[in-house]
Formats: C-alpha cells, structure tokens, sequence
C-alpha cells in the first residue's frame, strides 16, 4: 500500500466515524488543575501581593524538602533557568557547550544567550537522550559544560557524563524540563550536575502557567542564581516592600528579570503535593498504551533502565514509513482527524533555519536525532486523562494503524 493510498482510505474511514466529537477535541498535555490551586490563586489576588513574596519562597522550600536539597530558585521559566546556570557556570563568549540535537530549541538558544557556542553530539537511539560515547570526540580546549536533558523523563547515562565532565574539567547543566520525577540510582534529577532547571509550563508534569526553578550545587553558585534573577539586586530585594519597613537594595551586576509571581506560585504548591498521584497515573496509562500497541507494525518508548525512575513525561511512538505504509505527517493528521491532539518532541534541532544559517549544521550530521526526529509522535499522557480518553488514544492509533 502506497502512503497516498492509506491517507486516502483514513480519510473516508475518519470522516464516516472519528473516534471523538469535535467539540471534545482532547487537547494535547492539557494539565490537571483542582480546586485547591484556584482558590489559592484568589487568595493570593485578594491579598494585594501578587508579584514575588512569600507564596513564591513557600514554594522554593517545598520543591528544595522535594529535592532533599537545601535551596531552590524559582524562576519565570525553564529557559531562564538555563540561561541563569550558564551565567553562574561562567560561560564566556567563545566557550563551547555540548548539548543534544533532540531537544526544544531553548536548550540550545539559552547557550547562544549566555555568550556560549552550542556543540551537538548525537543521540543514543534507542533512549534518546545525548550518546556519552560521543561526547568525548566533540571536546575540544574551548569546552567548558555539557547540557545533558532527559528526554520523555528517560535519565541520561549520568555516570558516564559526569566522568567525562570531571575528567575535563566541564560544568555540568541538567536540563531536567521533562524530568522533575526522574531518578538516576537512587539521586534525583538535577542533583546530579551542577546546576539542575525545572519547568512548569503548560504541558509539564506538574504546572504553574509559565515557570521554571533552578538548583544548584554550591551555595556560591545558588546566592549567585538568586542576584542574577532579579536584576542583579542584592540578597532579597524582593521584600523591599514588606511590613519590615523599607529596605535600600544594591545592583551588584547586570542581572534580568526572571523571578516567578505569587500568582504563578499558588498554583505550584499545590501542584507540587499530588506530584506522586499525578507520576502514578501517568504510569498507569504509559502502562495501557504499552499493552495496546504491542502488535502495532511502530516503535515503543524504551522501557525505563534499572535503578532509574523514569519521569513518564511524553509518551513517544515512532512512525516508519516503511512498515505502517504512511508518513509520520500522514499519521499525524489522521489523529488529529479523530480529534486527538499529538505532539513532536522533536524535530531535530539542525532541522531549523536559523541553525542551519548561523552554525552551518545539517540534520544529516546527526542521524539518529534526525530519524527519531522525522517519525516521533507523542500521544497525551497527562494525569487530567480519564480512562475514556485513553480508551479514545487507543482505538484512534489502532484504526488508523492496525
Ligand atoms: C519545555 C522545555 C524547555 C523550556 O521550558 P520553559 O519553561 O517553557 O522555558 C526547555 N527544555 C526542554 C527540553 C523543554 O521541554
């Protein structure tokens, strides 16, 4: 069967039955929000103190205790998070960054922020994340950090990289956006390197609108993170305009302006309480996708490795063309066509222009993030799915697959 064949007969099957009704389109990582986190919102209205102040430093101490680490640092997003641990891991123009080509673009947009030359090293094909085997051949003396991330919330081979960072003198810098579940032999994500970042956009595992946290290893590093995120002012500014009078701050260095709002804090502290609950669910329907696909002609994520958690935040199936007779757009649109939302995570990062232009990078270069890249789907799995919409995942991928 001939890729435009199938389409074809997709379209007359989908257009007779598809598996929801428009009105019920199941947006893709829609996230669970409940009662608790909305009234805390209106709480936080009412009490006139909307921007950063103690809603935000109650959070930072509950993902710290989290964490089992003594500081965390909130911020306005993952990607600022990053930028902030570039700067405070001391990038310099003309320094070298190694990080994945399978990653979203502000990974590698945060290395270009902080004055740093991003680095590609391909992936491990079978669990996505950045190969350590070939991270040693891209080193050279300008290097100066790796930007592991844990792809789907699959841990990177952490051992192997922080040799690698040792053995070079290299900063290392977790970005942990789809991992704050994820566990590497018994330590948490983003304990592990030096610094670790943290988002809470929309469709993460756990939300607060727009949000990220930082963590860092050294406590020079950590008050150096805090400075950085909020202009550049002294040790908490932000309660300049407390009920302990009027406090003078100092611009120590040209900091931004990065720091989370109350308003986005309410909402994080009680996401953050029903993390567990939330990570079980998602496990749960990984668990009933893996079973319901099993005879399907496509590839499966990999299984989480021994002695790991796994953060389950995307479930990822790949489509070769070759084996399903349809391209992975072609699928793509047929699920939307049974109004189910999907994702791509990623097209692989040489794929876009502004690389390509500014770096000279080829998608070819790097094969395997290239190939997982041109046939990865994610499918929902998020912890506001009940069964029905699981059911409706399932026999939407089986129609339009089996
Ligand atoms: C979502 C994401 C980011 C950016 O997070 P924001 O909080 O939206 O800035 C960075 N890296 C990866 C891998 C992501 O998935």
């Amino acid at each position: 069967m001939t890729p435009s064949a199938s389409a074809t007969q997709i379209n007359s099957t989908r257009l007779l039955s598809p598996v929801r009704s428009k009105d019920r389109f199941l947006v893709f990582g829609a996230p669970a929000i409940e009662e608790a986190e909305i009234l805390e919102v209106v709480s936080t209205m009412r009490s006139g103190w909307l921007g950063t102040g103690p809603k935000v430093a109650r959070f930072e101490q509950d993902f710290a205790t989290y964490k089992n680490v003594q500081n965390a640092i909130a911020v306005n997003s993952c990607t600022a998070a990053l930028h902030l641990s570039l700067m405070a891991a001391g990038i310099q123009p003309g320094d070298e960054v190694i990080t994945t080509p399978l990653t979203f673009c502000a990974t590698v947009n945060a290395i270009i922020h902080a004055g740093g030359t991003p680095v590609l090293v391909d992936v491990d094909p079978i669990t996505k994340n950045i190969d350590p085997n070939e991270i040693a051949k891209r080193i050279t003396p300008r290097t100066r950090a790796i930007v592991p991330m844990h792809m789907a919330g699959h841990p990177c081979d952490m051992d192997a990289i922080m040799q690698i960072a040792a053995d070079y003198q290299l900063k290392v810098i977790e970005d942990c956006a789809h991992a704050i579940e994820t566990e590497y032999k018994g330590q948490k994500a983003g304990t592990l390197g030096d610094f670790g970042c943290f988002s809470f956009y929309v469709t993460k595992n756990i939300v607060t609108g727009e949000g990220g946290m930082v963590l860092a290893r050294s406590q020079q590093d950590v008050s150096r993170l805090k400075i950085l995120a909020l202009h550049g002012m002294s040790k908490d500014a932000w309660k300049r305009f407390g009920d302990e009078g009027y406090r003078h701050y100092q611009v120590v260095e040209c900091g931004f302006k990065y720091n989370m709002m109350d308003i986005q804090a309410s909402i994080g502290i009680h996401q953050l309480r029903r993390i567990e609950p939330y990570w079980k669910k998602r496990e749960e329907v990984w668990n009933v996708y893996n079973e319901a696909f099993a005879d399907l002609p496509i590839t499966l994520p990999a299984d989480p490795e021994p002695n790991t958690r796994h953060g389950y935040h995307l479930y990822t199936i790949l489509i070769d063309a070759e084996k399903t007779g349809m391209s992975r757009d072609q699928f793509l649109d047929a699920m939307t066509a049974h109004n189910i939302g999907v994702g791509v995570h990623y097209l692989s990062v040489p794929e876009h222009p502004y690389y390509q232009q500014t770096f000279g990078w080829q998608p070819e270069d790097y094969p395997h993030a290239m190939n997982i890249g041109r046939q990865t789907v994610s499918l929902p799995l998020s912890a506001r799915l009940t069964d029905e919409d699981v059911h409706d995942v399932i026999a939407a991928v089986r129609q339009i697959l089996a």
